[in-house]
């Protein structure tokens, strides 16, 4: 009795507080069973290269339908380890998107490629097929696309020009943990050769920091389960020397230290049983905001594409021509009110250090007007429909007054 009442007591001021309390674009959602997963592993044999990464990598593998899965310790590395598998290296070009996270070009240059930017769709923010077949040439390895804020890409077409020039697709889907496109779950190996996930605290679930990677291919499998560990094998069946003894163990390439921890791992898969009740709750969360915007004209909402599930890590919302240019006070203005928000992204060339690689303004102008007018609303699953509403309510209130 005295339990339920507490608990009861609990939720309610939870409930207030994240009202009142600053709410941030987005966050990590931990229960008890989350802290006890984290705390057996605490206390047993193994804080790394335990059982429980294993664990974790079968447990992705089954919630997207992908054969292979290999753990990392950021979605950074996971895609460091696709594209040294795919064996895109020096003089190679990866084409990608500027509206993505620096980590999906950066990863290209880790390995002495070149990042090659192909503009937006003006709609979802994601790779525009119709531009992608112009950025190919004879250097070409690789098409990274990015499913922006959780909307999968034009992946079908996207795969099939791929396929036509012979180069490999990474899917990035950092943000898409959960999406579908045409009944095939982002992961699955329908529409990519390698599928990335990140499990930072804002992503769909968390490993504190830690990734994944996702693929069909045996051979990209096992190329980037030991590139995630220098290159080291264990197996002898892969030696390539003479076995020496039971001790004996061979590094064949040059890899790094990738890997994941069981402490980690124990959370992801922790987190990974919740993850549809998490991604159900930020869809009521996605009604709640369509509902509360309907009738203005202040911005608009992201918009809903045919044959897929957004996964919706982010809500985008995109600026009336006024409100952008106003977009600075805008945010601050919430950020005071309690609000937070953030924009996803300066397009990646746009940042000092792709400049000074000599990446020119203008590269992809609809990239930069996207960037002008999109505002990442507050989306997260622990989110509470008080926290949806003061959101909502804020917002369109600081809307008005600036645009007056
Ligand atoms: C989060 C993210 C990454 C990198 O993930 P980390 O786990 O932070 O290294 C890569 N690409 C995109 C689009 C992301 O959002």
């Amino acid at each position: 009795m005295k339990r339920t009442q507490k608990k009861i007591t609990t939720e309610t001021t939870e409930n207030k507080q994240q009202a009142q309390d600053f709410i941030p674009y987005g966050r990590q959602w931990i229960t008890d069973d989350d802290a006890a997963a984290v705390s057996a592993v605490l206390r047993s044999d193994f804080l790394t290269q335990g059982p429980q990464i294993e664990l974790f990598e079968h447990a992705l593998s089954e919630y997207t339908g992908a054969q292979h899965t290999v753990a990392f310790n950021s979605g950074t590395a996971a895609l460091h380890a696709a594209y040294a598998a795919l064996g895109v290296g020096a003089g190679d070009e990866v084409i990608t998107t500027a509206m993505t996270f620096a980590a999906t070009a950066n990863a290209a240059l880790y390995v002495g490629a070149k990042p090659v930017f192909c503009d937006i769709d003006p709609t979802t923010g994601c790779l525009n097929p119709e531009l992608l077949e112009s950025h190919i040439g004879p250097n070409t390895k690789v098409i990274a696309t990015v499913d922006y804020a959780g909307q999968p890409s034009a992946l079908e077409e996207i795969y099939r020009i791929a396929k036509r020039h012979s180069l490999a697709v990474v899917e990035d889907a950092c943000h898409a943990l959960g999406a579908t496109y045409k009944n095939s779950k982002i992961g699955d190996g329908s529409y990519a050769d390698i599928t990335i996930f990140s499990f930072h605290p804002v992503k769909h679930i968390t490993t504190g920091e830690g990734g994944a990677l996702q693929t069909n291919s045996t051979d990209l499998f096992q190329k980037a389960a030991q590139f995630r560990s220098h290159g080291i094998t264990k197996d002898p069946t892969q030696f390539q020397n003479e076995n020496d003894g039971p001790w004996y163990y061979e590094m064949q390439f040059l890899g790094f230290n990738y890997r994941m921890t069981d402490i980690q791992a124990a959370l992801g898969t922790s987190q990974l049983k919740r993850a549809d009740r998490m991604l159900q709750r930020r869809f009521a969360i996605v009604q709640q905001y369509a509902q509360a915007f309907r009738d203005q004209r202040f911005f608009e909402i992201p918009p809903v594409v045919a044959d897929t599930v957004h996964a919706y890590h982010l809500y985008p919302i995109r600026l009336s021509a006024q409100l952008a240019k106003r977009k600075k006070e805008l945010s601050q203005r919430l950020s005071a009110l309690g609000v937070g928000t953030q924009v996803h992204y300066l397009p990646v060339y746009q940042h000092p250090y792709y400049q000074s690689l000599g990446y020119p303004a203008g590269l992809c102008p609809v990239a930069e007007q996207f960037y002008t007018e999109e505002l990442s609303l507050p989306m997260f699953a622990s989110m509470t429909d008080a926290a949806v509403h003061k959101v909502a309510t804020t917002l369109l209130r600081v809307c008005g007054e600036l645009e007056r």
